[in-house]
């Protein structure tokens, strides 16, 4: 049984608490390390070495900055073998995944950052009256940077990585469900030289650990993606303390299906969009909008398509749908079938626990689930399940293919599929979302901003938005 560590100034260090949390293999259901569980003195050792790392790091040149992140993203690059492993074994994600994305991804996330941030540079803006206005930004100090299960590493890097570009220090805290990759790169940061105290990785469940971290008065910002009610409860804590705040949440995205598509991309997308990592990406397709002249032939096309993904152990090199991450989120995923089907929907495929045999046979595995014949406005197609279900909806037109779309809550992403591009403009300039694919899903460039409106959402990721997030400006006008 291993045990993690936090990674305080430098150094991997246990808890004050003493407490550790079991974490488990979710494709074996089996126990396999422990996980503190920090307290508030953990959290507020770490932002004092963070204190006292911030006068160095924030003077350090932004291209030595980058330097080191360049570093850090070199080292994980040559350990993306063993970081893939500890990733699907954390998460249930298969193997192919964490190879070909979140590992991929996580590199990425450190290497962009450190090129990107050249180019935020001071602002200056000359007006009519010769007035002239320099705009320059300065990071904020000692940030806190919260993060979920479904796509560990990557997301962890996401905000990291900007963060501590523009010169902050960051104490971090990866979702207690998912820690391990976490706990690995603190060993990749000394390797490429970070100084002491610049990045600090607390471990630990939501409360204490998170609530420390978040009510810290000396944390100037949080930056969170997790749920959506999680993240109210922040904002809450949050507001009276005038920090900045950031909240990636939940979603309940729509695919746009027109019968003007082109057919074997979306089918093929879609099925990518509905499925991968079990559905446990916020940015899957969990309402499937189908024009009503073509969903006899997509019903029945998609459903021999979703026969066809290769559910099984997840360190498999063939699977392609393994396990949930969580025996909580197993449990919530199939309540959510039994309530549609109390709803009154019709199970087309899926909808009951995956028995594997030998290594996995008591692994959290759920069925790759299409349900039909349920209104826009019920629960299920409501409230986000954040699993493997998709329902199918049938629209007439645009207009109601757009009212169907906004319906719900939520507001992250949505792809369209029409070959018409005025058609795709308009129904993309009407759908209430922060992200929009046409006729492609998970394309991104990293420069774009990226988060949700309504309930998904409260700012934005990505590009320019991001490290302005991270920094306070100030206006200097000289007349
Ligand atoms: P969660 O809200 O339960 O937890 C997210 C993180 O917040 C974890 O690290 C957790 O320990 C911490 N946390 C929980 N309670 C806290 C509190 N009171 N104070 C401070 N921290 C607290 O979410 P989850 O179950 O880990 O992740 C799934 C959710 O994340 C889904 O809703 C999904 O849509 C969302 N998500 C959104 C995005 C996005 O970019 N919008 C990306 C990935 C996941």
């Amino acid at each position: 049984m291993e045990n993690i560590t936090n990674f305080i100034n430098g150094e991997y260090v246990e808890p004050l608490t003493d407490k550790y949390l079991d974490v488990f293999e979710p494709a074996t259901g089996k126990v396999y390390a422990q996980v503190p569980s920090s307290g508030l003195a953990d959290v507020e050792i770490a932002v004092d070495v963070a204190q006292a790392a911030f006068g160095n790091w924030s003077r350090t040149s932004m291209e030595d900055r980058a330097t080191i992140l360049n570093h850090i993203s070199e080292r994980l690059h040559e350990r993306s073998d063993e970081m893939a492993v500890y990733e699907s074994r954390d998460t249930g994600k298969p193997i192919s995944l964490a190879r070909t994305v979140d590992i991929p991804r996580a590199i990425t996330n450190l290497r962009f950052f450190a090129e990107y941030v050249r180019s935020f540079e001071v602002e200056t803006i000359l007006d009519g009256n010769n007035s002239l206005n320099r705009v320059s930004r300065s990071p904020l100090g000692v940030v806190g940077c919260i993060s979920p299960w479904n796509l560990p590493l990557y997301l962890f890097t996401w905000k990291i990585a900007p963060a501590l570009a523009v010169g902050n220090c960051v104490i971090a805290k990866p979702s207690e469900i998912t820690p391990y990759t976490a706990f690995k790169f603190g060993e990749i940061c000394v390797d490429a030289g970070l100084p002491e105290g610049v990045l600090n990785i607390v471990h630990g469940p939501g409360v204490p650990t998170g609530d420390a971290l978040v009510t810290h008065h000396d944390v100037k910002a949080i930056s969170f993606t997790g749920g959506t009610d999680t993240g109210k409860i922040i904002a809450g804590k949050v507001s009276s303390m005038f920090k900045k705040l950031s909240l990636e949440m939940g979603g309940k995205n729509p695919a746009i299906i027109f019968s003007d598509c082109n057919y074997e991309k979306m089918l093929e997308t879609v099925v990518r969009s509905s499925f991968s990592n079990q559905g446990q990406i916020c940015l899957c397709t969990s309402r499937i909008l189908v024009q009503d002249n073509i969903m006899g032939r997509f019903r029945s096309d998609f459903i021999r398509k979703v026969d066809d993904i290769q559910a099984g152990d997840p360190i498999q090199d063939s699977t392609d749908f393994g396990a949930i991450s969580s025996e909580v989120q197993r449990e919530k995923i199939m309540d959510y079938i039994a309530l549609a089907k109390s709803e009154g929907g019709k199970v087309l495929r899926g909808g009951l626990l995956m028995n594997l045999a030998g290594r996995c046979e008591n692994g959290w595995f759920i069925e790759p689930t299409i349900i039909e014949g349920l209104g826009p406005l019920c629960r299920t197609n409501q409230e986000e399940i954040f699993g493997p279900v998709v329902t199918l909806i049938p629209f007439k037109n645009e207009t109601e293919a757009i009212e169907i779309a906004n319906s719900t809550e939520y507001g992250l992403s949505a792809t369209i599929w029409t070959e018409d591009p005025e058609k795709a403009n308009r129904v993309s300039d009407s759908v209430e979302s922060g992200v929009i694919w046409v006729n492609c899903w998970m394309v991104r460039d990293l420069r774009t901003p990226f988060g949700g409106m309504k309930r998904s959402g409260l700012g934005r990721e990505g590009g320019d938005d991001i490290l302005r997030f991270f920094t306070e400006s100030k206006n200097i006008c000289t007349a």
